[in-house]
């Protein structure tokens, strides 16, 4: 976690300044928003720091340093992020740094494997991004998603694994017994074992408007974007399982009223979650049988939703601050789902799910192994898996055990 005080300097109309905000955001980096258009010192910063010129966007760092129109390389650069790995063979290559990833390397390295974690956004991947964990064992008060993903990221290190941010794996391949993982910036990196432990990502609604006000109106994390709106007089939240319900709450802390817009006729979170929804002076109205239309801006800033519900044509509108769509989730896994064996939904099979192939597992299939002899997984993105940190914890423990098996058998 990068601990730096960010001011981003731009307008709503600026693809860039939205590249940069999302790459800060997925680094957990916590800055302060200026839009020039709205703000006249702001503007002015801008000016000064550019010879007269307004380009944008321009970010101002706590030592007083800034940069330009800065690509996301850059930006990891200045955030002191490690990119570039010192070796390029390892025994065991994880990729994605989530709480099964970060067990997983914890206990591979441990034990002696030389181990390379690879992530391409914040470490503690979805825990990171979680306000409050209440359910996983040993945190009696509970504990923030982000204190948890610094603690395990720290014992990671304390094991010496080396650990790679900012950083997308493309592709792997296989190449005279070892893996080849190829990355974005054009490296690659061999390994006796690879563990996939890339989790699952936000699902969007995929109407109209969606994609222009993301950043700009559309969020996915409360945690993370719901300061924003302090003070604001109403939020829409988008969906009506665990995360919608859990997030609405935790956002009424910042507006006078969240609306929940839910496409069933029922809530489907925790019973728990349900009650607080219900009882009076929640401040959450939920609307039930709604399906979202469309998002419409002004000034490139999300103003309207259009929705209508599901037994009348009619269409109707809403004017909120944001709104924050919770609408479930896909597996990161669409550049393995050609090479390893998923299910219909892109989530990876391994062990006993597998349609056995003698041929390739040669000793038989370990369990969290796929379908590839040597590429494990473990987490949200496995088929099968339980969605919640300590089931990941627990499958990054038990992945590694397999992949020791492995190794050894190896030699
Ligand atoms: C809002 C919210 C609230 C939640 N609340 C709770 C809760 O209260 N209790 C609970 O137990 N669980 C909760 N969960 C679920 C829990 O966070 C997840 O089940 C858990 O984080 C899954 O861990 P994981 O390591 O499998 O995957 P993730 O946490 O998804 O981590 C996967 C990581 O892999 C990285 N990655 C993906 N693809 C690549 C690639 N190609 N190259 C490099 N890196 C890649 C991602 O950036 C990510 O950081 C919540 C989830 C959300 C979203």
């Amino acid at each position: 976690m990068v601990d730096t005080k960010v001011t981003v300097y731009g307008a709503y109309w600026c693809p860039d300044c939205r590249r940069a905000k999302k790459f800060l955001g997925e680094q957990f980096v916590p800055y302060h928003w200026v839009d020039i258009e709205q703000d006249k010192d702001g503007e002015i910063v801008v000016l000064e720091k550019n010879q007269g010129k307004r380009i944008i966007p321009t970010i101002v760092f706590e030592d007083g340093t800034f940069l330009v129109e800065p690509t996301n390389a850059e930006l990891a650069k200045k955030l002191g992020l490690t990119t570039e790995a010192k070796k390029t063979y390892y025994d065991l290559i994880i990729i994605g740094g989530g709480p099964a990833g970060l067990t997983a390397a914890i206990y591979a390295s441990r034990e002696g494997a030389d181990t390379l974690l690879i992530e391409r956004a914040g470490l503690g991947g979805q825990a990171g991004i979680t306000v409050g964990l209440d359910n996983f064992p040993g945190f009696p008060e509970g504990v923030s998603g982000q204190e948890f993903s610094e603690r395990v990221t720290q014992q990671a290190k304390r094991f010496g694994v080396e650990i790679l941010q900012a950083v997308d794996v493309e592709r792997l391949e296989m190449e005279e017994g070892y893996h080849e993982v190829y990355t974005s910036d054009g490296k690659h990196y061999h390994s006796r074992a690879i563990l996939l432990a890339t989790g699952a990502s936000y699902r969007r609604l995929e109407v109209p408007g969606e994609d222009d006000y993301i950043g700009a109106g559309i969020h996915f994390c409360a945690t993370c974007d719901g300061p924003f709106y302090k003070g604001a007089k109403e939020i829409v939240v988008i969906g009506g399982g665990n995360s919608a319900v859990e997030e609405g709450l935790h956002l009424t802390n910042f507006t006078e009223k969240v609306t929940l817009l839910v496409r069933g006729d029922k809530l489907t979170a925790s019973q728990i979650a349900i009650d607080k929804v219900n009882q009076p002076g929640s401040h959450v109205e939920v609307k039930y049988n709604v399906i979202v239309d469309a998002f419409e801006g002004q000034d490139s800033k999300l103003k309207t939703i259009k929705y209508h519900y599901k037994d009348n044509d009619t269409m109707e509108e809403i004017h909120p601050a944001a709104a924050f769509i919770f609408i479930g989730q896909m597996p990161n896994t669409t550049f393995v789902k050609e090479y390893v064996e998923v299910d219909r939904y892109g989530f990876i099979l391994s062990g006993h799910d597998l349609v056995h192939d003698d041929h390739m597992h040669k000793n038989g299939v370990l369990p969290f192994e796929t379908s590839i002899p040597g590429i494990f997984v473990a987490g949200d993105a496995r088929y099968g898996s339980t969605k919640q940190v300590a089931s990941a914890v627990g499958e990054g423990a038990a992945a590694s055990i397999s992949i020791r098996e492995f190794l050894r058998k190896m030699g």
